[in-house]
């Protein structure tokens, strides 16, 4: 089915308001498996809102409109609507006596503009409001479907929610099932050119890639006749993901990466501290936001100087002279010191130039230096960033010690 999207309100036009009920209702239809086509915008004029429909009905075969359904004389959504599907408005009794009541209730003066909004096409399914004045409603014609809301986001999202999904649900033609896979240490061209045969051999599980810093979202998505075709024909595909890329993937149902690594934790029953130069407290800060994590988490150091290199982990004056406090030797000796100090099963320590400044001959910015000291093993990573950016390179180097340690957690179980 393909739907499109119909805002209407000159204020939207002027940007005095951003139009987030598109946003809200172009996810929601997405996880119905109805195709949004069309967003269209259009002011409160009864031509170009007629125009508007008209174009809409020409490409889809179901329209969602919000706003212009109040009781004032720009609020004519409701008129041109029955007017292009070929009914005519007639007086609910029942909506009219919710009105009345309703303005009693709140002792409100009740106006003719007011008994306006108890009239609804003929044909229509109406659709309560229970957070405002305007009711909603679908109207009908042929394949052709027209859905009107109110414009107000706390009115409109309750409808969506309660009647017009359910209503949607009956009509709709298929079922859609997805699922999201995370990925680290891919790039997403790299991802799209091996998955290149996944992606051309079908139309149906579709393959999107969305890209985020380092992270690629694999979204693997399924409409067919049963609910249950299309979930499985989704879990299928995902196991075809994985034989390919299986070791960039941290989460199969979009996870994000400290919250696989927390839960990892948690279920392992390993303890963790840290220890950071140069993202001063990110990964601490990151670690804390998992609820229950301090069953695991003992502590977070920010050693920013060499002195407190020095005096909390131990590193000796003769490394951070010889090699310097960006360095391997450096983050080894950071990562031994904090498992010395904490006696955490798992201890991990980073030093780096996050930049703009702080280069010397020899380490550029975005030169990064991750250890991670599980039991006896010692494991380091070295990044090349090549990035100038400061908090870019702080949040890069996070994720890379999320998946370092999420790696070291998955080779020994
Ligand atoms: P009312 O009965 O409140 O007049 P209505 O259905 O006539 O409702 P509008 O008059 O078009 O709706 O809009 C009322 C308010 O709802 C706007 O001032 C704005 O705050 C909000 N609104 C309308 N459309 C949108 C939109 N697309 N996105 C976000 N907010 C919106
Ligand atoms: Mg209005």
């Amino acid at each position: 089915m393909k739907a499109a999207i119909l805002s209407v309100g000159t204020e939207l036009l002027f940007g005095e308001i951003l139009n987030t009920n598109t946003k809200y209702l172009s996810q929601q239809l997405n996880e119905l498996g109805i195709d949004v086509m069309y967003h269209y915008t259009v002011g409160d004029n009864p031509k170009r809102l007629a125009e508007t429909i008209n174009d809409a009905l020409n490409k889809c075969d179901l329209i969602l409109t919000t706003g212009g359904l109040g009781p004032t004389q720009d609020d004519m959504t409701k008129e041109i609507v029955t007017e292009m599907l070929h009914d005519e408005l007639i007086l609910n009794e029942s909506i009219l006596k919710a009105l009345e009541e309703q303005f009693k209730r709140r002792n409100w003066k009740m106006t003719d503009n007011n008994r306006k909004q108890a009239y609804f096409p003929s044909r229509a399914v109406i659709f309560e409001n229970n957070c405002g004045t305007a009711p909603g409603f679908a109207l009908e014609e042929g394949i052709k479907t027209i859905v009107c809301m109110p414009g107000p986001p706390r009115e409109m999202q309750p409808m969506f929610v309660n009647q017009v999904r359910p209503f949607l649900d009956k009509n709709r033609d298929g079922f859609l099932a997805f699922q999201m896979l995370r990925l680290f240490g891919i790039g997403e061209s790299s991802l799209e050119t091996v998955l290149l045969d996944l992606i051309d051999e079908q139309t149906d599980p579709t393959l999107a890639t969305y890209a985020k810093q380092g992270e690629v979202t694999l979204r693997i998505a399924s409409k067919r006749k049963s609910k249950e075709e299309a979930e499985n024909a989704v879990k299928e595909m995902a196991e075809r993901v994985k034989e390919k890329v299986g070791q960039y993937i941290y989460s199969m149902d979009g996870e994000e990466l400290y919250e696989v690594v927390g839960k990892t934790l948690l279920q392992k029953h390993i303890t963790l501290s840290c220890a950071e130069s140069c993202t001063g407290g990110l990964f601490a800060e990151t670690i804390t936001k998992i609820p229950g994590i301090s069953e695991v988490f003992d502590r977070g150091i920010v050693t920013y100087s060499n002195r407190a290199k020095m005096d909390e982990l131990d590193v000796s004056e003769s490394t951070l002279n010889t090699f310097g406090a960006v360095s391997e030797q450096t983050a080894v000796e950071m990562a031994e010191g904090l498992q010395k100090v904490t006696g955490s099963e798992l201890c991990i320590s980073v030093t780096g130039i996050a930049g703009p400044g702080g280069a010397v001959e020899g380490k550029p910015v975005g030169l990064i230096y991750i250890c991670v000291r599980y039991g006896e093993k010692t494991v380091c990573k070295e990044l090349r960033t090549g990035n100038q950016d400061r908090l870019w390179n702080r949040n890069y180097t996070l994720l890379h010690m999320l998946f370092l340690i999420f790696k070291i957690l998955n080779e020994n179980n």
